[in-house]
């Protein structure tokens, strides 16, 4: 690139890569085997405009596995496809407080958010019911859709969580008990577990976040993805829920509506003006990508992006 054409979000994009890319604290995932082979040195930071420019920097083009970022994506399409009366009555909408793998669900049985995994499942749960085996070919094209391109699945990974996935096998026949999922448990949890080794980049991350932040319409390839109405509640739950139990911290400090994975990645996004996608493997306790939190943390202060401080 000439130089000449930086602009200065991209070179600030830069100097933060500079800035936190000798930063070694954390640990890669490995409750499930196939992610303690991520390479724990990639970091890929980019942004992506609601007037569909993209500004990246660093590992943007490393492929690496959604896991519950796509928790975001899916919960928007089931409120758009299954109709959100249908889906508020499973999944509630209140901060769980717990871990994202926590087995308790609330006094009426209903899982807190669809953003942990008991609401995860079950908002699986309800498209499965509704499209039988079609659905995970229906996540896997709303996620690219949101991403502006075909999106593959990790196949080790995949089979590597449903090995070892039995904590959200417990959680689904839990669900079924109470009627929170209904059917083939084990359909459910694959299309799950497939959800969630789905392969994305930070870019693809910093376009899923534009896409939230331009009300449902990707910037880039100009596809009506999603309906006002379910971006505008998803991004309340990512507010209230997306961070796992740093969430109120998080929107303290930061801000923005956001969703991190246990693969390393976090989107974020702010209404009407952009999409943050950070890759990063190095996790801290809460399982946020930790040079993650301090880019996006940077980046708000920065470019005054909490969404309640600006004027
Ligand atoms: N597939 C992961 C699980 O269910 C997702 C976890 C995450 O990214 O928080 O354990």
């Amino acid at each position: 690139p000439t130089p000449s054409l930086e602009t200065p979000l991209l070179r600030f994009l830069k100097e933060t890569h500079a800035r936190f890319g000798p930063l070694d604290e954390g640990e890669v995932a490995s409750y499930i085997p196939e992610l303690g082979k991520a390479d724990p040195d990639h970091f890929g930071i980019a942004v992506a405009t609601t007037d569909g420019h993209v500004y990246e920097t660093g590992d943007t083009g490393v492929p690496f596995t959604i896991q519950s970022i796509s928790k975001a994506i899916v919960y928007a399409l089931a409120l758009d496809t299954l109709g959100a009366e249908h889906v508020e009555a499973t999944i509630g909408v209140e901060p769980s407080g717990e871990a994202f793998n926590s087995i308790r669900l609330r006094a009426d049985n209903k899982p807190f958010n669809a953003m942990v995994n008991a609401g995860a499942i079950a908002c699986c749960g309800l498209i499965s019911e509704a499209t039988g085996e079609a659905a995970f070919e229906m996540i896997r094209a709303a996620l690219g859709a949101f991403a502006g391109r075909t999106l593959d699945v990790d196949d080790a990974v995949f089979q590597s969580e449903r090995a070892t996935g039995d904590r959200n096998r417990a959680i689904a026949y839990l669900l079924r008990t109470y009627g929170g999922v209904r059917g083939d448990v084990d359909l459910i949890l694959d299309t799950y577990f497939r959800q969630c080794s789905i392969l994305v980049t930070a870019r693809d991350l910093a376009v899923m976040g534009a896409t939230f932040a331009n009300h449902g319409v990707n910037p880039v390839t100009g596809q009506v993805v999603a309906s006002n109405y379910a971006v505008a509640r998803t991004l309340a739950v990512m507010s209230s829920s997306g961070m796992y139990d740093f969430a109120g911290e998080w929107i303290y400090r930061v801000g923005l509506p956001a969703k991190s994975g246990v693969g390393g990645g976090i989107v974020a996004a702010l209404p009407s003006q952009l999409g943050l996608g950070i890759f990063s493997p190095r996790l801290d306790a809460h399982g946020n990508s930790v040079r993650g939190i301090r880019t996006c943390a940077a980046m708000s202060e920065s470019f005054d992006l909490h969404m309640l401080s600006r004027r």
